[in-house]
């Protein structure tokens, strides 16, 4: 991804993609002080921007870093970045991050905090999963407690158990890891919010211990228009053999229907390829 063409928006000014680095000594890269936001344009709008802009203020209060823009500045920047690579539909990446400095050490809160946004084109996050149903290993680790990291945050720290759980449910020859929380309930995927449907109802895992992602808020709408009832709840990974049908919900994933999850197996339905139809129209309105 670093040598190609275009522009990335860093600290205000578009630079050459290539030129777009940061020093060894930074400390985000050592000790993991960077959050990031993943968002998408379609027809060259980018989906519930705000709603990202305001999450990646709320994700560096988290991890207390000093992000100096507003909403309206990171929309603007945004928008500039996007234009410049004059693509309409397109993955959208600003991260934030504290840099090298003055101290090297674990605390460094006179470093420097940096915004960057870049953006490219990416397709089909799950591949061909999307008409056929991903499948899943289920990962041996778990999501963190509240009490241990702030699990609101989509901060890169919590990512290392993701690239891990993804790799080995790759090396399986599945397309993600679904990972139970700390207590054992279902979480979620390694970058998507996970829904089940049992008897015409929709079951999903209560976000009291990972991100509420935008995407299944937006999932969690389009359920309620259709008037499906929702139970967000604690989900025990038994349950799973009862469920008759399965999505992922997730910028990148959009809505990606689950045919298997380890052992449990599922239907591509109606209401998995329904919902996940009618959110590809609203993207694009
Ligand atoms: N959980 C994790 C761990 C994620 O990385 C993502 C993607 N940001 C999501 C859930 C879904 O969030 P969203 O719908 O806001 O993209």
């Amino acid at each position: 991804y670093d040598d190609r063409d275009g522009t990335i928006w860093m600290n205000g000014t578009l630079v050459p993609w290539r030129e777009a680095n940061v020093h060894l000594l930074t400390h985000a890269m050592h000790y993991a002080s960077s959050v990031f936001e993943g968002e998408r344009a379609y027809n060259g709008k980018i989906f519930e921007s705000r709603k990202h802009s305001e999450r990646l203020i709320f994700s560096a209060g988290e991890i207390d870093l000093d992000l100096q823009y507003t909403v309206d500045e990171i929309e603007a920047a945004k928008v500039e970045t996007l234009a410049a690579s004059g693509l309409s539909d397109a993955y959208v990446r600003p991260i934030a991050w504290r840099g090298a400095g003055e101290d090297m050490g674990v605390s460094s809160s006179r470093n420097p905090t940096h915004l960057a946004i870049a953006v490219w084109g990416w397709g089909n996050y799950y591949g061909d999963a999307k008409t056929k149903g991903a499948k899943l290993d289920i990962s041996k680790w778990k999501r963190p407690s509240p009490e241990t990291i702030p699990c609101f945050a989509k901060a890169a720290g919590l990512y290392m158990i993701c690239t891990m759980s993804k790799h080995a449910a790759e090396a399986k020859g599945c397309s993600d890891a679904l990972m139970m929380d700390h207590r054992g309930y279902v979480a979620e995927a390694t970058g998507a919010n996970v829904f089940f449907v049992k008897d015409g109802k929709v079951h999903t895992p209560k976000p009291d211990c990972f991100l509420n992602g935008i995407t299944r808020q937006t999932v969690l709408r389009l359920l309620e228009q259709r008037g499906i009832e929702v139970i967000e709840r604690h989900i025990e990974p038994q349950e799973m053999a009862d469920f008759e049908q399965c999505w992922l919900t997730g910028t990148a994933a959009e809505v990606t229907p689950v045919g298997q999850i380890g052992e449990f197996t599922f239907e591509v339905g109606a209401l998995a390829r329904g919902i996940s139809e009618e959110y590809e129209k609203l993207v694009r309105i």
